[in-house]
């Protein structure tokens, strides 16, 4: 039992998944979103812009503001079809061709005969990229909502824009009842940024890979090798039988989660190391870990499956 973010070759690389421009509702154009990332340490960025009429279909062409140290993904925030509340679904798509066919969403909310959102979502899994539940507790997604996207690699465990502005941030429910039915999903923390105050720089993704290209983030992003963030760094994670041991940044807390109310604690007052026994979780099929840093923020490992 192994997480392949600790265990496979490379380095991580830090970066935002969903974020706006000035393409769809965001404030800034794309060449300025890139700079601003890549000015505050970021190795690389996805600009997913609305993909609806109202807007144009727009996908961000981001290629030419990467620098030697600074990558860019295309991407879009899919919208088509009505989730079980009547609201059109928000979906994300990483890795996307430029060229994407666009659907038949003319503004946000859903019309009569629009492709669905289970079926935009394998479109674009099919197109080739990383697919992204998007915010579900800000959007209200029931569990069925959540199980029809059968395309997805992730969900967003935390949104930081819909934290900030809605404080309905967090994808935790949505995600554990899809891995307790057995759905081998990875989680994602994102900012959602619009450039609006304080939505930015708050949620990122810590992807290994042996070098920062668009190729080989995407690779890693649909093979598991990342850990989603708002503060605390996760150096390593080993889990054996009985025990996982963490080495983090200055850290009050690590919890373990599994199956139902299964959870392990230790309290960690500042430190950077734990081996924590897994006496509550030992048999529960897939277990993950939550990292609480000494300002309050989270880092979160994706689930590792005992069979
Ligand atoms: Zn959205
Ligand atoms: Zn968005």
């Amino acid at each position: 039992m192994e997480d392949p973010a600790f265990t496979s070759p490379g380095r991580f690389w830090r970066g935002n998944l969903h974020t706006h421009s000035n393409l769809s509702d965001g404030v800034l154009p794309p060449e300025e979103v890139c700079r601003r990332y890549a000015d505050e340490g970021y190795d690389f960025l996805a600009v997913t812009d609305h993909f609806i009429g109202l807007y144009d279909f727009p996908i961000a062409r981001t290629e030419g503001f990467q620098t030697p140290t600074f990558k860019t993904l295309l991407g879009a925030e899919l919208h088509s079809g009505a989730m079980e509340n009547g609201d059109l679904w928000h979906i994300v798509a990483v890795g996307l061709p430029a060229d994407f066919a666009h659907g038949s969403a003319p503004h946000f909310v859903p019309v009569d005969g629009m492709e669905s959102g289970p079926d935009i979502a394998r479109r674009a899994r099919e197109a080739g990229a990383f697919v992204i539940i998007a915010h579900p507790e800000w959007g209200g997604l029931s569990l069925a909502d959540a199980r029809s996207i059968d395309a997805a690699h992730a969900v967003e465990i935390y949104n930081h824009s819909c934290e900030v502005e809605a404080d309905r941030g967090r994808g935790h429910w949505h995600f554990d009842r899809l891995t307790e039915e057995g759905r081998r999903l990875t989680l994602c923390a994102t900012d959602d940024a619009h450039f609006r105050p304080g939505d930015y720089f708050g949620g990122w993704q810590m992807v290994k890979a042996e070098e920062n290209t668009p190729e080989a983030l995407l690779a890693a992003l649909k093979a598991g090798h990342s850990y989603a963030s708002c503060g605390p760094t996760i150096e390593d994670v080993r889990w054996s039988k009985g025990v996982v041991e963490v080495v983090c940044s200055p850290a009050t807390s690590v919890s373990v989660q599994g199956r139902g109310w299964h959870v392990d604690y230790a309290h960690l007052d500042g430190g950077t190391e734990v081996s924590l026994p897994l006496l509550n979780t030992g048999d529960s099929p897939w277990v993950r870990l939550t990292v609480v840093g000494t300002d309050g923020t989270r880092a979160w490992t994706n689930p590792v499956w005992r069979s």
